[in-house]
């Protein structure tokens, strides 16, 4: 369950030593506060981790879920994106699925390993290739695609991004959203907010009299579903009254008036903290490190938990430590030796050194073995054939048998430093 914090002085929000001035209100578009599902979910998860996200603009870690299911989402965008048919052949659409899978590494994608990355993309050319084979007999045009608007309402600008939208009719839609997760779970306030906007969005009735010559005074969501791509399930949901839309609305102008108000006070719950990427930044996550084991809960203590905790953290560092290998490295490659870089919170100092590399170990200790060296390596570690490679008194044939083993690399040093004055 979530709990509340104590709240911050007004015009403050909590900062790591103490309250600190908020940040100007969120970016507005004609004097309007831009809103969506996702972000009016977010800010009831906590307003603070919605103030990092859309205000400070922080960006969280790539999830790997989410770049699966643009993936998925691009494809079939492409697949009904047809105006009359012939429509695009299963090549066709695999090679659109591949096409915006490759448009980023895997690390981009949020993947820990090149392999859980392929495993996926072969699961999404499957989901695609079952999608085709079971809906290609009933392929028709839809009435639209991936449709965006923004509709203007009690001082906000609302966006609603609709997959899929076919007309029933005397001015009546049906909204179909794919969902690419394990499992489709109802989400009510999605549904109400499709079924809300649509209604409002006067785009909608011109586009019907453009596509199908029918001029209607209003439009109207008959029914709304939720196609489960892995399993090609339907989920049908009927349209909200107007009881269940109007106590929706309430509670979306509640969330409105309090970010523009404003009010980002952290709300932990263990769930939420738990996947938050935030938690270096959160004063309210013990500054940002790991709580003390004197302030962990006494469920926590447990041995259980804290194996979960510990596979969770290591899993964690292994994938933030393929992301420092990869960025270093590119870091690397860029930059100049001997030279300081300045980004907008941090310097770093490049130092560049030459460091030998060696694949065949078997190999090596043969060499060592056959010129008596093998005492002088001392470990069997790269630092310590390098400090035989160096010694004066190892003979050129040694050596030169040692270097046909050998592969020189450049090994790059990153010093990095805050920049004063940040926190
Ligand atoms: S760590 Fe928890 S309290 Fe802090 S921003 Fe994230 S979700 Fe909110």
């Amino acid at each position: 369950m979530k709990k509340k914090n104590k709240e911050a002085a007004p015009g403050t929000v909590p900062g790591l030593f103490g309250d600190i001035p908020a940040a100007p209100p969120p970016a507005k578009k004609s004097g309007l506060l831009a809103f969506s599902y996702s972000k009016m979910s977010l800010y009831e998860e906590c307003p603070l981790k919605y103030k990092f996200k859309y205000i400070d603009k922080i960006k969280e870690e790539p999830k790997f879920y989410f770049a699966f299911g643009n993936s998925i989402h691009t494809a079939l965008e492409f697949l009904y994106s047809v105006k009359a048919p012939p429509f695009p052949s299963l090549e066709e659409l695999l090679e659109a699925f591949r096409t915006d899978w490759n448009r980023k590494s895997y690390l981009e994608k949020g993947y820990r390993t090149q392999q859980k990355a392929d495993r996926a993309y072969e699961d999404g050319r499957k989901m695609l290739t079952n999608y085709y084979a079971h809906n290609r007999a009933s392929f028709k045009p839809p009435f639209l695609v991936e449709y965006s608007t923004d509709v203007e309402v009690d001082g906000l600008l609302v966006r609603t991004i609709s997959d899929r939208i076919e007309y029933l009719g005397s001015g009546e839609i049906e909204i179909i959203d794919y969902k690419t997760g394990k499992n489709v779970k109802r989400q009510p306030l999605q549904l109400y907010m499709y079924q809300k906007i649509s209604e409002l969005d006067p785009r909608l009735k011109e586009k019907i009299a453009e596509t199908y010559g029918e001029r209607v005074s209003s439009v109207k969501v008959r029914q709304m579903q939720y196609y489960h791509v892995p399993t090609l399930e339907k989920h049908k949901f009927e349209r909200a009254d107007d009881k269940e839309i109007g106590a929706f609305w309430e509670r979306v102008l509640g969330v409105a008036e309090a970010i523009k108000g404003i009010k980002f006070d952290p709300t932990p719950a263990e769930q939420a903290c738990a996947w938050c990427d935030y938690k270096s930044l959160c004063p309210h996550f013990f500054g940002g490190h790991p709580p003390p084991p004197e302030a962990l809960p006494a469920s926590t203590e447990k041995i259980e938990a804290l194996v979960d905790r510990y596979g969770r953290l290591k899993e964690r560092m292994e994938e933030l430590q393929a992301q420092l290998d990869e960025v270093g490295e590119s870091l690397g490659s860029s930059a100049k030796d001997g030279s300081e870089y300045a980004g907008s919170q941090y310097t770093a100092q490049i130092k560049k050194r030459s460091k030998w590399e060696f694949k065949n170990r078997e190999g090596v200790i043969k060499v060592l073995r056959d010129f008596d060296l093998y005492q002088k390596a001392l470990t069997l570690t790269l630092s310590g054939i390098s400090t035989v490679l160096d010694s004066p008194d190892l003979t050129d044939e040694a050596r030169k048998k040692l270097l046909e083993l050998a592969v020189k690399k450049t090994a790059t040093d990153i010093k990095v430093v805050k920049k004063e004055g940040l926190i």
